[in-house]
């Protein structure tokens, strides 16, 4: 069954949405029909049924995962646990995987699994049955591994669930030495990578700071450059958006809106995020917060609020044809997948408002899952090698700096200058330069075409010219 989105207007399911907006960018590259036919495709669906033992009774559990894209191998994408999963949408979010693989320069095709629970209704026992009986499910068809598939997190799931798959992955496949590699967002202990839990909030930090750092750009929005005292609002507070919020609010930006399940919250002059995050984990909702101007209970009303900059993070389809209007910011950043639909998008761009989407702007996640697959088959931790190296090569430039000159440098400015990189910082200067290379490029491509008025086109126009080169390379189109 497709995840319908009906308005006035329009009946259409996810993945029609994001061919919808691959179609609208397709007339900007070079490719004829049939290739751009090819990189549409979803090359693999694989759907699911398998029994599991819940509290002595057996639960038949749907599940799927789809690889959209062999043009480059392992495929990659997250896994959703959540009652709304259906081939559609993960076959949208698949396609997705792809573009957004390209845009941000990874070399993996696109890829997205999805079980059709709710991680609420099960004990943590039986959650783990389930996750492990998908994982054999996955290794049986030859639907995963370092060269084939990859997955990761995804909403619903972190990195307990991705600790279970790799202990059933190795446990079918003994003696793979690359076997960390077949999943990614692993904890630390299971070769996971420092940075990667944080990615993709990060990153979303990183995208709209270097959005907001062009001047010519933001003088066309009536804003100011920079991020200190800019007003943002978050909608979903879990791993994405509580980490974009943290740094937003740890950058000096003003959090005047907040969202979970249970409602909106709401101040002017700023909320403290981790205050907000210890109110809901100790009292259950983040209504009981006690410094907000204001509360509702609709978690929708978030992104109706007064704002510079709105960034959906729970889940897709947030903002419709019925709510667009009413968005007051700016700039919407696509934390979630696709959190708006194609009507919203008309009716955003109309309004002079700019969209930065959802396959450049979420993608940390998957640059870091990257560095982390990297780092699982080169069996080294990043930094190993060179940390001692550069902090002795600091030191002596510093020393020889003293000794012509005659003055000492603090201990305070030895330590910041001789200090050599540990992982997290090599892992946050990689997503950094990832994030601000790319969306230079999207940039680029949109003013390279005064026809392409939107950074999702010029995006997708992006993603596709690299896909197709690629595609071009294998000798099989003309
Ligand atoms: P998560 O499960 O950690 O958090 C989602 C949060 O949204 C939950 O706390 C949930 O209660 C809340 N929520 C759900 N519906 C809501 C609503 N209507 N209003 C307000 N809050 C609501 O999931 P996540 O990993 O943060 O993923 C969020 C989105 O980001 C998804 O669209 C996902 O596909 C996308 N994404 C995630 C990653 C990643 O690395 N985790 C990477 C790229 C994209």
């Amino acid at each position: 069954m497709a995840t319908k989105k009906t308005t006035a207007a329009h009946e259409y399911s996810f993945f029609n949405s994001v061919e919808r907006s691959f179609d609208k960018a397709a007339k900007f590259t070079k490719f004829d029909k049939g290739l751009l036919e090819q990189i549409k495709a979803c090359n693999s669906v694989y759907q699911m049924r398998f029994p599991v033992n819940i509290r002595g009774q057996v639960q038949v559990i749907e599940a799927y995962r789809v690889q959209h894209s062999h043009h480059k191998l392992p495929c990659k994408g997250g896994i959703r646990y959540s009652t709304a999963v259906n081939q559609d949408e993960v076959m949208a979010l698949a396609a997705l995987m792809t573009y957004k693989c390209a845009t941000v320069n990874v070399p993996f095709g696109g890829g997205k699994g999805g079980i059709k629970i709710n991680p609420k209704d099960y004990t943590v026992e039986e959650l783990e049955r389930i996750t492990r009986r998908y994982a054999a499910e996955l290794v049986k068809k030859n639907f995963i591994g370092p060269g084939i598939d990859v997955p990761a997190p995804d909403y619903g799931s972190g990195e307990r669930e991705m600790g279970w798959i790799l202990d059933t992955y190795q446990a079918m496949r003994p003696g793979e030495i690359d076997s960390a590699g077949c999943i990614t967002g692993k904890p630390i202990a299971q070769g996971g990578v420092r940075g990667r839990k944080e990615a993709t909030g990060l990153g979303v930090f990183y995208g709209i700071r270097e959005m907001l750092s062009n001047v010519e750009d933001m003088k066309k929005l009536g804003m100011t450059t920079g991020v200190e005292g800019k007003r943002v609002a978050v909608q979903g507070l879990g791993n994405v958006g509580y980490h974009a919020a943290h740094y937003f609010h740890a950058n000096g930006a003003i959090v005047v809106g907040l969202s979970e399940m249970e409602g909106s919250i709401f101040n002017p002059k700023g909320l403290d995020v981790e205050a907000v995050m210890a109110c809901r984990r100790e009292t259950g909702s983040i209504l009981n917060y006690k410094h907000a101007t204001k509360t509702t209970k609709k978690a929708s009303d978030v992104l109706e609020c007064d704002c510079d900059i709105l960034i959906p993070a729970a889940l897709e389809n947030v903002i419709d044809g019925s709510n667009a209007a009413k968005v007051k910011a700016k700039i919407i950043g696509e934390a979630a997948n696709g959190p708006l639909t194609p009507e919203a998008d008309e009716i955003l761009l109309k309004k002079g408002a700019v969209v930065v989407p959802d396959m450049y702007l979420n993608a940390g996640g998957v640059t870091v899952s990257y560095f982390e697959w990297l780092k699982n088959l080169s069996h080294v931790r990043f930094g190993r090698m060179e940390k001692r190296f550069q902090e002795g090569a600091h030191a002596n430039m510093l020393n020889t700096v003293e000794s012509l000159t005659g003055k000492k440098v603090s201990a305070a400015e030895r330590k910041l200058i001789a200090h050599g990189p540990d992982e997290v910082d090599l892992v946050y200067s990689g997503l950094e330069d990832s994030m601000i290379v790319s969306y230079n490029e999207i940039r680029e491509m949109r003013l390279s075409n005064k026809k392409i008025t939107d950074l999702r086109t010029a995006s997708f126009a992006n993603a596709i010219n690299k896909i197709g080169d690629s595609y071009l390379q294998l000798g099989i189109f003309p």
